[in-house]
């Protein structure tokens, strides 16, 4: 039942925006993600100075992670106070630079450079304006998503990809009459026909 119930369900950005402004921000982990310290190999493949890809990204830690290991991190986030957040709480300068391709978006760039943060939508990206990755690191992303953009967001995500591209997700298996989210419940089996 919950399930059919969640299918209509939309989070709007604005609901987003103000999870940010009143700290009801449960999901950020201060401490980052055991599992890509257990799957970071199967992400990298042997491979170094990969670009990496953070979508739906807050103010994930791991991207601090992952800059330092000498790999380029481009994310994408609605919430400006959730990037200029992830600046702040690692000390790490950036400017703020124009992205003259989509209307009302900037982009929060480290001064190393390594570090490259869209405020935007992610439906407002494509492979022209942000290029193509190496590994996606999706935690908080596809379960967040409405379900009815579920196959938009996959499909995107599939252009962004480069052809040896790793892409580590994150799911959660429970049971979604017993538990609200995180906030949607994706079935393994969706996974499997959303990415085929
Ligand atoms: N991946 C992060 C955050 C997960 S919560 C982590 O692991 O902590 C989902 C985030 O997506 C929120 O910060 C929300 O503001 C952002 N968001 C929601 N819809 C979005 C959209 N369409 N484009 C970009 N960011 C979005």
């Amino acid at each position: 039942a919950e399930l059919g119930l969640q299918k209509d369900r939309v989070v709007t950005q604005e609901e987003w925006l103000r999870k940010w402004e009143t700290g009801n921000i449960g999901f950020h982990k201060e401490q980052g993600h055991p599992l890509l310290q257990k799957y970071l190999d199967v992400l990298l493949n042997g491979r170094s100075g990969l670009r990496i890809f953070f979508p739906l990204c807050g103010k994930a830690v791991e991207m601090k992670w992952l800059a330092d290991m000498g790999h380029n991190v481009v994310g994408v986030e609605v919430s400006e106070q959730a990037l200029k957040e992830f600046f702040a709480e690692h000390s790490l300068p950036y400017h703020e630079v124009p992205v003259p391709e989509i209307s009302g978006a900037k982009k929060f760039q480290s001064t190393s450079g390594n570090i490259s943060l869209y405020c935007c939508s992610i439906y407002d990206l494509s492979s022209s304006i942000v290029g193509k990755f190496d590994g996606v690191w999706d935690r908080g992303a596809l379960v967040a998503v409405n379900p009815r953009d579920r196959q938009r967001y996959v499909s995107l995500m599939i252009t962004l990809m480069e052809k040896n591209s790793s892409y580590l997700l994150v799911t959660v298996c429970y049971d979604p009459n017993k538990h609200k989210g995180p906030p949607f419940y994706v079935p393994e089996s969706e996974i499997k026909s959303l990415f085929g």
